[in-house]
This record gives structure tokens, sequence and C-alpha cells, in this order.
């Protein structure tokens, strides 16, 4: 596939080859990783860095950042399984969301949220979650804003938010600076695989539930 234009950054790439991101993030990044040659290549090229440590260890020339990601990876925490994660003819959920899932779309537990927007939680800890989510095509999810980062990785379709459009193996990155209302784009439903490590703010949920009644 062509390098999407939405990739994960760096710091976020370091974090999952130290092991520090929390299960919901790293499914994410796995995910986005397994959809994405460039970043497999740059994790690769982080994980090499971290591995390469170990092997030469000089603590004197090493700083604390890379010094806290060889132990992480000392430790075992480090790995990242998804490098060798193969995208199969067919199956729209990469293989770290299969397993999650146990198996492709077909398995997958959809509940309705509104709107005919569906959503299935993948994995629940305290406010940090990771769910799939189902936006018909052409339907806005509500304005919202979060109380703290949103990841989100589109699997199939596409979305628009603002100027910016989304498609399969893209990543966007949200923190409570923005607000926004992702649109669905295009003839296919748009299925994202999403985390988030607090709620999300919605600005006008009931209206925006209440439009299939009103057809507004
Ligand atoms: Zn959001």
């Amino acid at each position: 596939m062509d390098v999407p234009q939405h990739i994960l950054p760096d710091e976020i790439l370091l974090a999952y080859s130290a092991g520090t991101l929390c299960e919901a993030f790293a499914l994410v990044v796995a995910a986005q990783v397994s959809l994405c040659d460039e970043t497999r290549s740059r994790l690769e090229a982080f994980d090499s860095i971290g591995g390469s440590m170990v092997d030469t260890a000089e603590p004197a020339d090493l700083s604390e950042d890379a010094l806290a990601a060889t132990l992480a990876r000392i430790d075992g925490r480090g790995k990242s399984p998804i490098v060798t994660a193969v995208r199969r003819g067919g199956t729209v959920l990469p293989g770290p969301v299969r397993s999650y899932v146990g198996g492709d779309l077909d398995r997958v537990h959809w509940r309705p949220v509104g709107m005919g927007v569906k959503q299935a939680i993948l994995h629940a800890e305290g406010p940090v979650t990771a769910r799939l989510i189902l936006i018909p095509a052409g339907v806005a999810m509500p304005t919202h804003s979060h109380g703290g980062t949103e990841m989100t990785l589109v699997l199939q379709g596409a979305y628009r938010d603002g100027d910016a459009e989304f498609r399969r193996g893209e990543v966007e990155v949200a923190d409570q600076d923005v607000r926004h209302a992702p649109v669905a784009i295009g003839d296919e439903d748009c299925i994202c695989l999403s985390a988030a490590n607090a709620r999300l703010r919605f600005t006008s949920l009931i209206p925006r539930l209440a439009q299939p009644f009103f057809r507004i």
C-alpha cells in the first residue's frame, strides 16, 4: 500500500518499543504497524537500537530514556510481536485485533450506539478503553473533545476530520486540544479501532441522537 499520510509519531513508537504504552494504545500501535510498512520500518529501527544497547551495553553512553527503554526490553515488556503480523488477503481486521475478536469482522459483537453507529469494546481497564467503531457512510460522529488522548486507526472505509481525511492504515492522535466531529466518507461503512485513556466529552449528544427522529 502507499505510505499513509497520517502515521504514528516517533514518541509513540518509542514508548511502544520500550513497552511503556498501556494495552489499549499498544493495540492501536500493533494494528497500525501491521498495516503500514513505513511505520514497521521505523519501529524495527527503534527496536534494534534497544537491542544493540543490550548487546553492547556501555552504561556511560546511555541517556536516561534509552536506559529505561533498554531495561523495559530486558524484562520482556518491550517485545514487539506485531512485527511478524501478516496481513492476509480478504480480512479487514489486522492480526493483533483479530486476536481480541477471535476472528475477522463476522465475529465482532456489535452493539448499537445510535444513528446507526455501532461499537464493540475490546479492552477496558478503568477509563482506558479500546473499541471497534462502525460509522455508516455519510454519518458524522457527535462533536466531542477529549479528557485525555484518543488514538483512532481506520480499518475500513474512510473518514474526514476538518480538512484531513483518514483511510485504512492511517491513524489520528487527538488530545485535549482537539474538538471534532469525524464524518464517514465514501461508499463503505467506516470501521475504526479507537483507544482512549479518558472519557470523550460530547458537546451536543442529545440533539444528535435525536436527529433520526426529527430527520434534520
Ligand atoms: Zn475524538
